[in-house]
Order: structure tokens, then C-alpha cells, then sequence
């Protein structure tokens, strides 16, 4: 543990940023894709957007995807080079736009009319980088039919102000099975992308599950992928990774105290919790406000590739382990990730959660520093 963390508290992530070039190179060859749009919104799926993409720079990517303004105002800070694309991939308020031209976004556009409200805004030495959604049938945004696509497009075509970066789509059902909705968007995209003339070059489809398990079915020139960065399986548990990715997260934290329960003593609110015979306890500083949510109570944890098993309920900023033995305090324990020979999955933790890993890696709050392996 470096002094970066004992100066803020003893729970902590550690970001391994190699793994995070070597998923980048793994997927770009496995679809063979020319070009990488790395997503790193919501801070980078809650590993440090700068340092992530500064990392992903380093080994030739020049393209990012965010979902707000300000989240492209804050990675523009860091790569302010002019070769560099900061895609905005969610609707935004078009009252933003001089926001958006200032830091050389570009927004993802579903129509005329909000282009239409940005040139009323624009003045004739400004230039917007338009990025065409089209839905196909996820339903949240962009052009939906092939007329109101070539509608964006021809306005994009008839507007000098206006400069076009890309024209894509989102999967629905990419890393789960539902192969013929998958199949369905796809032919949607082609007959409507194909029937407005834009050329491939702009085409971006491949989240990480169809680059994963759809690439041979679609055009990969260029991929636009957030999980698979961050290395884990976004079909987990359904689908089986067909390639072997790096872990990049660790969720670490150190015993703050340690006490022997007597036979009858509980733990924690509710006292849910009750030694059955004299048992080691050790409190973490750690708590649902950090991410560690409350359902994962009875969960397991590594000490020295030891199981150590949370009890009872999990409260905002600690909570109980029970160990087989006496540990001291100052001992690291592992939450999340690799112990000894064991290991904690993202994928296994979520499963216990009832929920998906990006929600789990989304929820690990600001609270926690973030330390960078290189
Ligand atoms: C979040 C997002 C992605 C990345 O999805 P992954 O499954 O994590 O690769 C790609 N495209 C859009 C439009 C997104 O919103």
C-alpha cells in the first residue's frame, strides 16, 4: 500500500492499467478491428476515466465515448489533443451546445430538429462534430426509420457547420442469446444505413458483447466497447467468455478491530448475527456508502487466500467479518479479486448481488481512493 491511500483510509481499489491495455489489444484482435471507440463513461465504469484513457492513449486509441457533458469536459481536460474524439452518447439538451463546442464534443444526434436548435446557437466559424444514432430497437434513442435517418443525413450533408464522425447503433440483446432481435437490428441498421449512402468508414455497432460473441455477423471496422476494457464477462452468468481477459479491479481494504465474540453475543444492527461458540470477528472500514451494498451480507472475503465470511448486516461505513482464526489488526483482506490462490470474480460477486457486474463496478463510490498499478 502506497502513501497515496494512508493519507485518505485503509479501503481502497487498485486499477491494474496494463490489464486494461492488454483487454484493448485482446479484443482488437479477436474482431480484427482497425479502431477502438473506448467507453469510459461513468468514470470509466468507476475506474478512473483520466487514468484509464490516458493508459488506452498510450497504446494508440484516439477515440472515447462518454454519456455526459461533463464527463467530456473532464476527460477534454486531460487529452486536449486535436486528433483526439470524445463521443457523447446520450441525448443531450441542446441549450448546451456552446459546452459542447467549446471542449470539441461530439454528441450523439437522433434529428433535424435538434440540429436545427444547434445552428440557430452556432455562429458560422463554429464547426459540430455529429455523431447519427439510429434505433433500431433499443429503444432510447436515435433515427427511427430509414426516412427520419436520411433526414439527419442530408442535414448533416447541406450544413457546412456541421461535420460528421459516425453513424451507430445499439444491441439490445448482444450478450445475452436472444440471437433473432440481435439479427433484427442488425439487417434494420444495414438496410437504412446502406439505403442513405453513409459510407462504412463512419459504421459503429460492436458494443463489447456482439465483439465478443457476434464479430464474424457484423461490420467491426470499428468496435465501441466499455466491459470488456475493464475485463470482465458482460453475459456473465449466461454466456462463456470466448476469449481470456485480465481482471483490472481489486477492492482491498485492512482489519480496523478485532474482538472474540462469547457464545450468545451478536453483531451489528438488527443482531441478526449470533456466535453459535467463541468466534474471531474483524471490523473493516467499509460500508454499503462505498459500494459494498447491504444484500452482500454473508459474502466471502480473502485473507491470505483464507474465506472469511461477512456477518451480520452491513452498515453505511463498516462492517463484521468472521475468521477461523485471529488476524491482527492492519491485516489486509481482499473483497474483491485475486487472494493467495483464490480469487473473487466481478462476475461471482455480482451473481451473489442478484445483479450485473457493471453495476457492481458502477456502485464503488468516490469515497474510495483508486490506486493505479502500472
Ligand atoms: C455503454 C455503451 C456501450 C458500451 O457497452 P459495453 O457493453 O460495456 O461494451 C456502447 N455503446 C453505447 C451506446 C453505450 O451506451
Amino acid at each position: 500500500m502506497n502513501n497515496e491511500v494512508l493519507l485518505t483510509r485503509p479501503s481502497w481499489i487498485e486499477i491494474d492499467l496494463k490489464a486494461v491495455q492488454f483487454n484493448a489489444k485482446s479484443i482488437l484482435k479477436h474482431t480484427d478491428a482497425q479502431r477502438l471507440i473506448a467507453v469510459v463513461k461513468a468514470n470509466a465504469y468507476g475506474h478512473g476515466a483520466i487514468k484509464v484513457a490516458q493508459a488506452l492513449y498510450d497504446i494508440g486509441v484516439r477515440d472515447f465515448a462518454v454519456a455526459t457533458i461533463a464527463e467530456g469536459i473532464e476527460l477534454r481536460s486531460a487529452l486536449y489533443y486535436e486528433n483526439v474524439k470524445i463521443i457523447l452518447l446520450g441525448v443531450q439538451d441542446v441549450n448546451q451546445i456552446h459546452e459542447i463546442i467549446k471542449y470539441r464534443l461530439s454528441p450523439a444526434v437522433e434529428s433535424v430538429d435538434w440540429l436545427d436548435q444547434a445552428l440557430h446557437g452556432m455562429n458560422d466559424s463554429e464547426i459540430l462534430n455529429v455523431e447519427i444514432a439510429v434505433d433500431t430497437g433499443m429503444g432510447r434513442m436515435g433515427a427511427h426509420s430509414k426516412q427520419a435517418l436520411q433526414d439527419v443525413y442530408d442535414k448533416v450533408k447541406e450544413s457546412s457547420l456541421l461535420q460528421l464522425t459516425g453513424v451507430f447503433t445499439h444491441f439490445a440483446t448482444a450478450d445475452d442469446n436472444n440471437q433473432s432481435y440481435y439479427m433484427k437490428q442488425l439487417k434494420l441498421f444495414e438496410e437504412w444505413v446502406e439505403s442513405a449512402d453513409i459510407p462504412k468508414k463512419y459504421w459503429h455497432l460492436a458494443n463489447s458483447g456482439s465483439s465478443l460473441w457476434h464479430y464474424r455477423e457484423i461490420n467491426t471496422q470499428t468496435i465501441r466497447v466499455g466491459s470488456v476494457l475493464y475485463g470482465f464477462n458482460p453475459g456473465a452468468p449466461l454466456l462463456k467468455m470466448p476469449i481470456k481477459l485480465h481482471s483490472v479491479l481489486t477492492l482491498k481494504s485492512k482489519i480496523g478491530a478485532v474482538h472474540k465474540l462469547q457464545t450468545g453475543e451478536s453483531v451489528s444492527y438488527g443482531a441478526t448475527y449470533t456466535a453459535q461458540e467463541p468466534q474471531w470477528v474483524a471490523t473493516l472500514p467499509i460500508g454499503y456508502a462505498d459500494g459494498y451494498l447491504r444484500r452482500m451480507a454473508g459474502m466471502k472475503v480473502l485473507i491470505d487466500g483464507q474465506i472469511a465470511t461477512v456477518v451480520g448486516r452491513i452498515t453505511m461505513d463498516q462492517l463484521v467479518i468472521a475468521m477461523d482464526r485471529y488476524h491482527p489488526i492492519d491485516t489486509e483482506v481482499t473483497l474483491i479479486g485475486k487472494s493467495g490462490n483464490k480469487e473473487i470474480s466481478i462476475e461471482e460477486f455480482s451473481s451473489y448481488a442478484r445483479t450485473i457486474p457493471h453495476e457492481i463496478v458502477t456502485s464503488l463510490s468516490s469515497r474510495l481512493p483508486r490506486v493505479y498499478i502500472k
